[in-house]
């Protein structure tokens, strides 16, 4: 390419990358899965190249969409004990989930025509958040059970909040805040013979616990009764965001996911998953690096995952202070202050990843939550490991020894006097976009530009004292501050 503007353009893009989070290295302990193979990203690359311009909207036309699909879900279903399960491919955990509850919805809708909606997904509050969204989203209500401190539900207390209202149950092979692995053989089963579905949110298991080995509790399709499953491959399938996959137990309940209509002038419409018009550029990558690394390449690299998930796991026993969350079952888990340690050594877990921050690396603090059940989950930061985080375990044992060192006997950062300062902070009303704003600025977070702030702690601290709505428009608020810029010109 000659056009010196090209390669101007792109400088810039590398300029603007230059700030953002490593993706690759191990650095950061969520968000990105680092197989630490250069070859992967070099095919994903070149797949997704191939059909920069292909429209997935149209497998009809498009052939090689519907052929790289169906590779996908076969090799998905093939991990999961799937033999007679359909599927689709989506952009992504969040979207699966979404069109799971869709699916659910709408056959629930068909079997119960008398009773008064709205139907109702019963799910641990540790399932995904996505499942909020879907609720919010298709017009479900949303119970949300209480767990354990551990992290763990019991099949009775989810079977036992079922009735003629329920359209869906949903369980995760793992959950994402704790690693935990839900009683699906259980669930399952008990929720078909009420003729209520399952649905197995294995987003982040899916490509992962298949090779992680014993001991492990069954979670896939050998189970009866699990009506569907996600899987996503830009998790631990190592392929660029933008792909995922659903699986059904029954023909139907795919056609229920999907959408489509006549009844415009226009093009039929047959929408299996959200989009129209949509990028066949993760699926080509997802398919090139499933091709690729295949089952051995897949077990290989869970190996390598779960000998660094169990050294790391080993490092927080050790540190004074700390403690892992109930008994992770996988490659992620969540770390909390040792309940049982005198306070003078007790050590908070987002001033610790704070700490840890600044020596490099990335981990995910995550707010406590006050349950209905009155139990409170203590606050935690989770932790996402991947292979090459096999790689750094030195360094990065250094790092979280040191930050714990550094903070221990700090106490939780107490905001609980800040709504009192803040008055709209402990008010009932909505806060709209203006008043939110206000709020950002005296909390210095709205100043000096569309930044977020180094410390999360303080952050977390309040989220953990305000009503969650406040929470939810005040967040929202930040992140709807941070691509507006009406000064910049185009170009
Ligand atoms: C990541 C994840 C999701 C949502 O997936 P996205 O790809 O982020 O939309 C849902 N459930 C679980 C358990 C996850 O880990």
């Amino acid at each position: 390419m000659t056009d010196p503007r090209v390669e101007e353009v792109l400088a810039r893009l590398t300029d603007l990358r230059a700030g953002d989070a490593p993706t690759r290295g191990g650095r950061v302990l969520s968000y990105v899965y680092d197989p630490g193979l250069a070859v992967v990203d070099e095919l994903a690359r070149r797949a997704a190249e191939q059909v920069q311009h292909v429209n997935g909207l149209d497998p009809t036309a498009f052939g090689s969409v519907a052929r790289m699909e169906a590779d996908v879900i076969g090799f998905a279903a093939g991990l999961v004990h799937g033999a007679d399960t359909v599927g689709v491919v989506t952009s992504g955990g969040t979207e699966s989930c979404l069109l799971a509850v869709k699916s659910a919805r709408d056959r629930w809708r068909t079997r119960h025509p008398g009773v008064a909606g709205p139907p109702v997904i019963v799910a641990p509050v540790t399932a995904h958040a996505a499942f909020h969204k879907a609720a919010e989203y298709f017009g479900l209500h949303l119970d949300r059970v209480p767990v354990g401190t551990d992290g763990t539900v019991g099949a009775d207390q989810l079977i036992g909040r079922c009735d003629e209202r329920t359209a869906l149950v949903v369980v995760s092979a793992p959950n994402y805040p704790f690693g935990v692995i839900d009683p699906v053989a259980e669930v399952a089963p008990r929720a078909a013979a009420l003729g209520i579905a399952c649905h197995v949110d294995a987003c982040i298991g899916g490509w992962v616990l298949p090779f992680w080995g014993e001991p492990l509790p069954r979670w896939d399709f050998r189970i009866s009764g699990v009506a569907s499953m996600s899987l996503d491959a830009h998790k631990y399938g190592y392929s660029p965001k933008g792909v995922s996959v659903l699986l059904f137990a029954d023909r139907d309940a795919k056609r229920a996911a999907s959408f489509a209509t006549t009844e415009w002038p226009g093009y039929p419409v047959v929408n299996p998953t959200m989009l129209g018009s949509r990028s066949a550029t993760s699926l080509a990558a997802a398919w090139a690096v499933l091709q690729y690394l295949g089952v051995d390449g897949l077990a290989e690299l869970t190996a390598r995952t779960r000998r660094a998930t169990e050294a790391l796991l080993g490092v927080v026993a050790g540190i004074d202070g700390l403690r892992v969350v109930g008994t992770p079952a996988g490659p992620l888990f969540a770390v909390r202050t040792d309940p049982d340690v005198d306070s003078g050594r007790g050590v908070d877990p987002h001033q610790w990843s704070d700490r840890v921050r600044e020596l490099g690396w990335t981990l995910q603090p995550q707010p406590g939550l006050r349950q209905r059940s009155g139990q409170a989950l203590a606050p935690t930061t989770h932790l996402t490991i991947t292979p090459v985080t096999a790689d750094n375990l030195d360094a990065l044992t250094a790092a979280m020894v040191r930050a714990a060192d550094d903070v221990r006997g700090r106490p939780p950062i107490d905001l609980s006097a800040l709504p009192d300062a803040l008055p709209a902070l402990r008010s009932e009303a909505t806060l709209d976009s203006a008043a939110a704003g206000e709020i950002l600025a005296a909390l210095g977070l709205a100043d000096g530009g569309p930044t977020l702030p180094d410390q999360l702690a303080p952050v977390m601290a309040l989220l953990e004292v305000i009503d969650p709505a406040r929470a939810q428009e005040l967040l929202t608020e930040l992140l709807a501050r941070l691509n507006e810029n009406p000064a910049a010109p185009c170009g």
